[in-house]
């Protein structure tokens, strides 16, 4: 696998036409951290800090957080880091976080989780916010909030920093240089307001993990399912051009850190729709890199025009049928 990584670290993502694309790595363990520099993506798009909750008997403390949120950014360097607050909760319940009435869920990946045990739990947030501005010290923190609804939960999530940044602050701690606030677009009802959003945003990552089984009303984790969607599917790609075109006007950034940026034929189609950051697993890393060059923009996004316009039958053929014939 290292051998493997390292005959396609080098190569830079630009297109045919001269655009670089942004291809970066998500993580979520201290052990994924090698793969920045062997891949050579260009930072983390996606660390998904739940890992550590989820690898721990009890409740990690803060000193815990800190310390790997630290070596998390120490060993990217001048690469950038996007951290996202605890996404738990659902199907992933701790022992140590219980609902208060200890009830189950029915349906958990619609349920109590994510930013909605965070904004409920206020500690969890306040105690995750102050490790993540501390291991940011003199720094710049990236931070993103999972599974934000509606506008005004970003703003709750950001009022917890905001208010641990001050006591740091008046502590005479030293403080991030920048401080970046995302949200993730999972939940399909944030598009609806997301011209709202967009002017409070440094950036928006989508979620299309979860974002095409809230779309498609199937479970993402249901095999019995796994052919019922498919994700260059017309509406999802209508979907997110829309996504795009809505913070266009606004200049926010928007990356796909979703699983489906780390296959070919969506890779290519997510650039078809304007997306130029995709942030993958890093196994794809140096395979989305090398397609990035073979790849024209202007004749992709045309072609993706065309397409939804007037949507074939089985776009995914379609997609295929023209990565083949121009050798992609
Ligand atoms: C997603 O939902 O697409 C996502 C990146 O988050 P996760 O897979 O951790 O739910
Ligand atoms: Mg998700």
């Amino acid at each position: 696998r290292q051998a493997h990584y390292a005959t396609l670290r080098d190569v830079e993502p630009v297109t045919r036409d001269g655009t670089r694309i942004a291809v970066l790595m998500n993580a979520g363990l201290r052990d994924d951290m090698p793969a920045l520099a062997m891949t050579g993506a260009d930072g983390i798009g996606l660390f998904r800090t739940e890992f550590q909750f989820l690898v721990s008997a009890t409740l990690p403390a803060r000193e815990r957080q800190t310390r790997l949120y630290r070596d998390v950014l120490d060993a990217a360097g001048d690469k950038p880091v996007v951290f996202r607050t605890v996404d738990i909760g659902g199907d992933k319940v701790l022992p140590y976080l219980r609902h208060n009435d200890g009830e189950t869920e029915e349906n958990p990946a619609m349920g109590w989780r994510a930013l909605r045990v965070a904004l409920e739990r206020d500690g969890l947030l306040k105690v995750q916010a102050r490790a993540l501005l501390e291991a940011a010290g003199g720094r710049t923190l990236n931070v993103m909030f999972p599974m934000v609804t509606e506008p005004w939960e970003f703003d709750a999530a950001k009022a917890v920093f905001d208010s641990q940044l001050a006591f740091l602050k008046q502590q005479k701690k030293l403080l991030p240089e920048a401080i970046r606030y995302g949200a993730m677009l999972e939940v399909p009802a944030l598009a609806e307001c997301l011209d709202v959003l967009a002017p409070r945003l440094s950036f928006l990552s989508v979620g299309t993990n979860d974002l095409t089984q809230f779309l498609f009303a199937a479970d993402r984790a249901n095999p019995k399912l796994a052919e019922r969607y498919d994700w260059l599917s017309p509406a999802i790609m209508r979907f997110l051009r829309r996504v795009v075109q809505t913070v266009a006007p606004h200049g926010t950034d928007v990356t796909v850190c979703g699983e489906m940026g780390g296959r070919r034929l969506e890779a290519l189609a997510l650039l078809g729709l304007g997306i130029t950051r995709l942030s993958i697993t890093p196994a794809a890393v140096g395979p989305v890199k090398e397609l990035v060059r073979k790849i024209d923009l202007r004749e992709i996004r045309e072609a993706m025009d065309k397409w939804l316009a007037e949507p074939p039958r089985d776009l995914r053929s379609a997609i295929a049928e023209w990565a083949f014939y121009r050798g992609i």
